[in-house]
């Protein structure tokens, strides 16, 4: 028997008004510079909160017009990170995963782009009855909707929303409004977190705060008075400083914070805490904080950082080295199995597009292991078949993710198969030996957005594979994001050779997972483990491969 559909209003009602009244919104905006770390101060409040043992999640909201950052190239916006159903990402959501453990998905991640394409959806249906379509209501509404919507499932106590850019954007006004109408609407239930950096200058021996006010005079001019500051900063500010920064900005002074450089990232939830960032959030919003939040396995691993001595030598070849976050995931999940390992990481970028025959043994000699990195397209890619080669023929443990698996295969082709044509049909569309083609369903794709084969699918690992043993399990599901794959007509012909497929997708049979099982550790995922890799939880095969990688070196002592 159905409810009487006036008790069923009501009880959405109040659900609706549970949820409304029990979820918290935090606000994280950022002043004077861009590159503060808003992310990391965020994801750390998360971590302290989810250790108290709240529900939390974390957002990002980018002022960019392109609807997602799946067509921006590392040299933009460093790496594109990709959720478990798909949604490209900006790189931020990399460390919400990575600091609290939990997924995140397409509501995590929301741009300018995305609010306009469905504000003219919406007009272009008709929605908005003839009326003018504005900035103020109707992209506000739909920014303050989409705030709201992972708050809306009941699933989360604390919503983290960090507005990205800088107060005084242009395009970040529109998100400036929206969080002041919900700081209005909510009550206590929001609180703003306003980060800013406090520079040092040299010359004067000074640090000085006026950036700071300015920028917090920006916020207050459109109507937010944060409630929490928290100051970068290269050198301790002292109380009677941050006393300073208090008064003219309106902020109570123990919610003036400074967040002093560390020497990992992973370090500043324990720095946020010293100075009860959580206890200050909770309070402000209306809760009392009991106990201590439970930082036990953080602090081991913290603690296995500080301890390690000995080193692991990795080298990673790919043709974006010169920048610092175009690999980030792959760094942070090497730097985690290090760790855990009770190693510290040596990470060596090699440049793949200046890595040849002739310098190959000069640049790869030292390493206890190489990754050959993802990526798109024909720049750098020879320097990745160079480093292959000698990889294989050294018998040095080599990761091949993605892009770094289809020249995996391409260079066992070439050089033991005896197919010196053959390639992807991304980098040669007539080659021969197409061993990595497009997949038919990319084949009458045209739009370059959000049309790749992305996000989790679920492989299955033979039994007596290496990769199944490091995973310690034959069933898993992996990130991805590509084009193409692994040619099914030439199977037989690898296996015969000794390069063995030994992961492939359960349902599509497509090859996900290639080995070659007489090697120390040779291995090659078309799919991207650094996208699931945690401080809590380090992927098992980069666990796997470090730990190949210190035996290796070991070996050669
Ligand atoms: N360019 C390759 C493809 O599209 C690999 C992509 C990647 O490395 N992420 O299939």
């Amino acid at each position: 028997m159905g409810l009487d559909p006036g008790v069923h209003f009501y009880n959405s009602l109040i659900n609706n008004l549970i949820v409304s009244v029990e979820t918290k919104y935090i606000f994280v905006t950022g002043g004077v510079v861009s590159s503060l770390g808003k992310g990391i101060i965020s994801s750390s409040l998360a971590r302290l909160l989810l250790a108290r043992g709240y529900r939390v999640t974390i957002q990002k909201f980018d002022p960019y017009i392109n609807v997602d950052p799946g067509t921006l190239n590392p040299y933009e916006h460093g790496e594109c990170y990709v959720t478990v159903d798909g949604h490209e990402a900006d790189l931020d959501l990399g460390h919400y995963e990575r600091f609290t453990n939990t997924p995140t998905t397409r509501a995590n991640n929301v741009t300018t782009g995305r609010i306009y394409q469905s504000v003219i959806n919406k007009e272009r249906r008709g929605d908005y009855l003839g009326k003018t379509v504005q900035i103020i209501p109707h992209i506000t509404d739909e920014i303050k909707r989409n705030v709201k919507l992972l708050g809306n499932t009941g699933k989360f106590d604390f919503v983290i929303t960090e507005i990205g850019g800088t107060v005084g954007d242009i395009e970040s006004t529109p998100y400036l409004e929206a969080v002041r109408q919900l700081r209005w609407e909510l009550g206590k239930n929001a609180l703003c977190i306003h980060l800013t950096y406090v520079p040092y200058l040299r010359a004067a021996k000074e640090l000085k705060t006026k950036p700071t006010q300015h920028s917090v005079k920006l916020l207050q001019q459109v109507g937010i008075q944060p409630d929490v500051l928290v100051l970068r900063t290269e050198k301790d500010i002292p109380a009677g400083m941050r006393r300073k920064v208090a008064q003219f900005c309106n902020v109570d002074p123990e919610a003036v914070i400074q967040s002093i450089d560390v020497p990992t990232i992973y370090q500043v939830p324990l720095t946020m805490h010293d100075q009860h960032l959580d206890e200050i959030v909770l309070r402000k919003m209306g809760v009392e904080p009991k106990g201590e939040p439970n930082l036990e396995a953080w602090n081991q691993f913290l603690h296995k950082l500080s301890t390690a001595t000995e080193q692991v030598t990795i080298g990673l070849v790919g043709k974006y080295v010169e920048l610092q976050d175009a690999y980030k995931s792959i760094n942070e999940s090497l730097f985690q199995a290090a760790t855990h390992l009770d190693h510290k990481l040596n990470l060596v970028y090699i440049h793949s597009e200046k890595l040849n025959e002739a310098n190959a043994d000069e640049k790869l000699s030292g390493m206890d292991g190489v990754i050959i990195a993802p990526g798109f397209g024909q720049r750098g890619i020879d320097g990745k078949f160079v480093a292959l080669k000698w990889c294989r023929e050294h018998d040095v443990p080599t990761f091949g993710i993605c892009l770094g698996m289809q020249c995996m295969v391409i260079e066992f082709a070439r050089n033991v198969l005896g197919l010196p044509e053959a390639n992807s049909t991304e980098m040669d569309p007539n080659t021969p030996d197409n061993v990595i083609d497009l997949m038919e369903e990319q084949k009458s794709i045209s739009n370059m957005g959000g049309t790749m084969r992305l996000g989790a699918f679920d492989c299955r690992l033979l039994p007596q594979s290496r990769v199944a043993k490091a995973y310690g399990s034959t069933e898993v599901s992996e990130r991805h994001r590509h084009r193409f794959e692994f040619n099914d007509e030439y199977r037989a012909r690898f296996e015969e050779a000794g390069m063995k497929c030994v992961g492939e997708n359960p349902d599509t049979h497509l090859v996900e997972v290639v080995e070659i099982p007489e090697k120390r550790w040779f291995i090659g995922t078309q799919y991207h483990p650094e996208y699931q890799s945690t401080v809590l939880n380090p992927n098992p095969l980069f666990l796997d491969f470090v730990k190949a990688a210190i035996a290796y070196r070991d070996e050669k002592k």
